[in-house]
């Protein structure tokens, strides 16, 4: 059983790395630069434990971004209610992501390869039967099977946690026009992902801005960029400190999705 819930933990841990650093912080808001070997290693970790397609999940975010917390935002308790999107949330994203608009509109900027077209967008669902093997191989029929339906659950869950309580609860750095929070401290299992802090500075690598906030996303940009894999391309400003007046907007922080529709 230890085993089940070590692999779980694991994988679950390398896929919410992947979305956040590559698909979140690196294609949707361009705030990383990353060298091709670990962007590889990113696209085929979600392709392995997500099944998701990552111009899908980029197009879906931004149009959150643009619409937040109001009619047209396709995955904010403030509109649809919190047991909704905490509890189905993924339903909601699936609805949106397979919106050709949205595609269209906010799916600009990325991969259009051989890969991209062949595998990981044509063919999503055989990263997860890959998943399903590995279950199998290493774990027999019974765990196995029970281990792949527990992973099954752990991107609905932390989409819950980040698209639903993001917006519902926890606590506040910044006043913004949106109903964001940071749900914990330590966002250990989503990435570091301080939803109010992304939305305060939504160009920003880095989302934790307090010395006891740990973003584990951008503890990994630091380790690639020491071994020159990775360069961050905007971090909101270093000298600001907590209670300090905000920094001013700089037009480098707004990315044109973001001004969409606001
Ligand atoms: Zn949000
Ligand atoms: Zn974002």
């Amino acid at each position: 059983m230890l085993a089940v819930l070590l692999l779980c933990v694991g994988f679950g841990w390398l896929a919410n790395i992947s979305i956040s650093v590559y698909a979140h912080r690196a294609l949707a808001h361009k705030a990383v630069a990353l060298h091709p070997a670990p962007a590889h290693v990113f696209r085929f970790l979600i392709f392995l434990t997500t099944g998701t397609r990552v111009r899908a999940w980029v197009a879906v975010h931004r149009k959150h971004h643009a619409y937040v917390d109001r009619e047209g935002d396709p995955h904010s308790p403030v509109v649809h209610g919190i047991a909704p999107i905490f509890f189905a949330g993924y339903r909601y994203y699936f609805r949106e992501s397979t919106n050709e608009a949205t595609l269209r509109r906010f799916g600009h900027d990325c991969p259009d390869d051989w890969l991209e077209r062949n595998l990981y967008e044509g063919r999503s669902n055989l990263g997860l039967a890959l998943l399903a093997a590995i279950y199998l191989g290493l774990l027999g029929p019974w765990l196995g099977l029970l281990g792949f339906a527990l992973q099954l659950m752990w991107m609905p869950l932390c989409a819950g946690v980040i698209n639903g309580l993001g917006h519902h609860a926890g606590y506040r750095n910044h006043e913004t026009r949106d109903g964001s929070r940071n749900v914990v401290p330590l966002a250990l299992v989503i990435a570091g992902e301080a939803h109010n802090n992304h939305h305060r500075f939504p160009r920003s690598a880095k989302f934790s801005t307090r010395w006891w906030e740990f973003d584990v996303g951008w503890a990994v940009i630091r380790a690639l960029a020491a071994c020159g894999l990775a360069r961050e391309l905007y971090v909101y400003d270093r000298k600001w400190r907590p209670g300090a007046p905000l920094p001013a907007v700089r037009p480098a922080e707004a990315a044109p999705f973001e001004a969409a529709g606001s």
